[in-house]
Order: C-alpha cells, then structure tokens, then sequence
C-alpha cells in the first residue's frame, strides 16, 4: 500500500545518485528561490503531449525523442540550439515523408543538465577526483568538483533562455515545412545523402504547391492530430522539451499544482501536480527501484513520463514499475525506452513485450540503441558503432513484429553541432560517412557520451523512415 503522495514523500525513501552538498542551508536558500520562479511550461502544454503520446500508442503517430546525452551551459548558444533543431527537425520530415504518420517531437532539451554515474570518482591523469555529474550540480575542470547549488539555478536559467529561443525560433517561420533548406543541408556533404533529402523537399514543395492551389493549405500539419484544434504549442511545428528526472531536489522545486483543463479527464480531480521544468521526463536506468526517492517523485506527477529499460530489468519487476507509475492504467502516460545493448536485446524485450501485453498496460515502447552500445576505442575515447546501433534498431522493430507489438519510436542521442570550419562532430564510428577509428580524435566534442551526428542521423532517419514506409 502506498502513503499519501506529495511533491516531496520522495525525501522519505533512499535515492540512488544522491549528490551530497557541503552546505545545506545555501541549497535550502537556492531551492526556495526556484520554487518561486516561473513555471517553464504549462499543464495546457503537457496535456496536449501526454493526448498525442495517445496517438503514439494506438499507432497514429511516432515519437522521436532526441538530444545530447548531456547540454552544457557553454553550449548554450544560437548556433548549438539551431542546429540541434534543424537536426529534429529534418530527421522528422525524413519519418512524416516515409511513414505518412505524424512526428511527436520530444527534444532532449532545455534541462538535461544532470549526469548519473556508475562510480562516485574518476581518474583524471593521476588524480582520483570526484565524478563530473553534470554542469547544474559541478563543474567539468577536474579542480571544480564540488557540488554548487548556485549552479541549480544556472541550470534553470539556462534552460529558460534555451527554451525562449527554441519558442521563438518555431513561431519565426524556423520550422517551416516550405523551406526546409534552412535548417538542414548545409551540413550533409555525402551526395547519395544529400539527394536522399532533396528528393523529398522537392516533392514536399510541390506538395504543398499543389495543396495551395486547391485551396486545402492550412499551412499547419494535420489538424486530426490536435487536441481542441488550438494554436500548436511551439508555433507551426509542436516540439515538446524533456530531461532525466534525476535531482529530485530540483524537480520538487518546480512541482506546481494546477487546475486540469476542463477537457481532460483526471478521474474526477480538478488539479494535478505537474512537474513544470519539461513536458517530459524519464527515470534512468540506474535510479528505477521500485522502493526509491525516484519513483516515488514520478508516481505523483501529471506528466507523461519515460522509463529506461535495461537487460537488468526483471519481468515481474517491469509490471510492478508500471503498477506504481501507472495504476490505472491510463494512455499515454508511459513510455518504455528499452536500452538493451545490440547483443542483449534478443535475450529481453520478447518476454517484456509478453508480460506488458499480460498485464493489460498501455505503454509506448521506443528504441534507445545508444545506451547499451558504448565502447572504449584504442584511443581510449568512449564511442559507438553505427553499425551496432542499426543493428539493435533492426532487432528491436523485428521483435516487436514478431510479438503482435510495434516500435512507437526512437530515443536517441546526437547532435547537429558544428565546429567552427563548418564540420560536423566525429564521435560515433562508421554510418555513410564511414568515420573510422582514427578520425573519432578530429571533431570530438562531448564531454558525456558520443553522439551521431548530422549525417549519421539522417542515415537512421531513412533507415527508420524505410521500414515503416506506406
Ligand atoms: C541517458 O539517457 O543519457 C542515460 C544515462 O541513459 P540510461 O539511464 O539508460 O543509462
Ligand atoms: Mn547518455
């Protein structure tokens, strides 16, 4: 039986990747500062996101949730963020042009600041020092390592300028379907690549001709997929913001309660807590015990939520999860992120799939085939194969197939960041571009995991986009 829940009975539990602050009164001063701070989205906004993740399940649209494995204050720029949301936005198109489903759009973006880590300290040359966990709680300079609340607060203004210009690059005409050059080309250099693209922005274009002629132009995607037919949330395209809900502390601190909108049922409630930092958040993989602070703050939020599912997640325990986050079982609550690893998946996500379908859980299942595929190359940089991640892709959305289920989506991590000669990143080895192992030192700019970039994504998106060709 569970107590009572409120924004902060997860203080009564034991919470995994617990971050401890030398000084806990100045935490005490940081938090109550955010608590009076601006919501930085709305309950209308995460209603419309848990109402199209409804669509997701049901198979009428696809998720892509994507980003950096971590976002730095640094990089907290024009160019990274537009990059990034050309980047969404052209490997979408690539999936609405093949699959003809609308794309629910959930970026890894404004907020994913905090890092868990399988150990409290790390070996920088011959020092032992304290685990980098992100710039909202230290700093990556291996002499700044100690936990900072004053960095919480960095952490929520950044994400606040990060998503003020994410807003206002989507209502300045950005996303616009009729010039989609904009945001992607410039930075695919291979030719069967770049043909790939233009092949569908022309045909795109003379869709959209063709629609204004006859009078049909909305100039809008799809209304069908709305909900009340209002204005979409970020302007011409929906984009819905996300990170790991992984300092509690911080989250709590931006839990406010709400009146549900008249239009939602909430078995009978007329106010909900919603978690106001991002429309969506997901539990990691190392912070899902079913007796932790993480899932008991996830249980009481309104939000749509993601769970990471590992090779280390139990049948029974799955159910279990799902009975707590969810008990009454509504759509588009949960999403399941499996996260195998290439050579695992096979031996887990069929009897997953079996003892959900069982269980009576509604649940979107998408694809991370980031998370299980990470190596050390001979340089002795953290990296992923391409090939590894096509190869989980693949055996993921065959899996499904052949256990009466379906692949809602995928969950990745890259990047459209460019240097400063206009190159692309050069962290994951192989895709069309075949980087190879010595060219992964050239461009290589995460401080967290290795991301796909430009071009290694769109291969994806067309590979993705193929299958579910109609
Ligand atoms: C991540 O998504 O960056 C991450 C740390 O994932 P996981 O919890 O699946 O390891
Ligand atoms: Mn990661």
């Amino acid at each position: 039986m569970h107590t009572t829940w409120s924004p902060s009975s997860w203080k009564s539990k034991p919470a995994a990747q617990a971050v401890s602050y030398p000084d806990q009164q100045h935490l005490s001063r940081v938090l109550s500062k955010i608590s009076t701070l601006p919501p930085l989205v709305t309950a209308s906004e995460i209603e419309r996101l848990r109402y199209q993740l409804g669509a997701v399940e049901r198979n009428e649209a696809f998720l892509l949730h994507a980003g950096d494995c971590a976002e730095s204050f640094d990089a907290c720029t024009n160019e990274n963020i537009s990059a990034k949301i050309g980047l969404i936005l052209s490997f979408s198109l690539i999936l609405i042009w093949g699959a003809r489903l609308p794309v629910v759009r959930i970026g890894r973006i404004a907020g994913q600041y905090a890092k868990p880590r399988s150990s409290g300290t790390e070996k920088i040359g011959d020092r032992e020092v304290t685990s980098f966990r992100g710039d909202n709680i230290n700093g990556l300079d291996p002499n700044d390592r100690t936990p900072d609340p004053e960095r919480l607060l960095s952490a929520y203004f950044h994400s606040t300028t990060t998503l003020n210009y994410v807003r206002a690059l989507l209502t300045s005409g950005f996303a616009s379907l009729r010039h989609p050059r904009d945001w992607s080309l410039s930075h695919v250099r291979s030719p069967a690549l770049r043909a790939e693209f233009e092949t569908i922005t022309e045909g795109l274009s003379d869709a959209l001709d063709f629609s204004r002629t006859i009078g049909v132009d909305s100039g809008r995607e799809s209304t069908s997929f709305e909900q009340g037919g209002g204005r979409s949330v970020l302007g011409e395209v929906d984009f819905y913001t996300s990170h790991e809900g992984l300092m509690l502390d911080y989250e709590q601190s931006l839990t406010r309660q709400f009146p549900v909108p008249a239009s939602v049922n909430h078995g009978g409630k007329t106010t909900a807590f919603y978690n106001t930092s991002a429309h969506f958040l997901w539990i990691g993989d190392r912070t899902r015990q079913l007796d932790g602070a993480h899932v008991e703050y996830f249980r009481g939020i309104r939000n749509p939520i993601g769970i990471k599912v590992g090779p280390t997640m139990g049948n029974e325990e799955l159910v279990q999860l799902l009975d707590i986050v969810n008990p009454d079982k509504e759509s588009g609550r949960v999403t399941l992120i499996t996260r195998y690893g290439a050579g695992k998946i096979e031996a887990h996500l069929a009897g997953h799939i079996d003892i959900v379908q069982k269980s009576g859980h509604p649940v979107i299942w998408i694809c991370d085939p980031m998370h299980g595929n990470t190596l050390t190359s001979s340089s002795g940089l953290k990296t992923r194969n391409f090939g590894t991640i096509i190869s989980e892709l693949t055996s993921c959305i065959r899996i499904h197939s052949t256990n009466e289920s379906r692949l809602g989506g995928v969950s990745l991590e890259f990047t459209g960041e460019l240097n400063d000669e206009g190159f692309s990143v050069t962290e994951c080895l192989g895709g069309s571009m075949e980087l190879s192992e010595e060219q992964l030192g050239l461009r290589y700019q995460s401080f967290c995991d290795p991301r796909l970039n430009f071009e290694q994504s769109l291969d994806v998106a067309f590979l993705v986009s193929n299958h579910f060709r109609k």
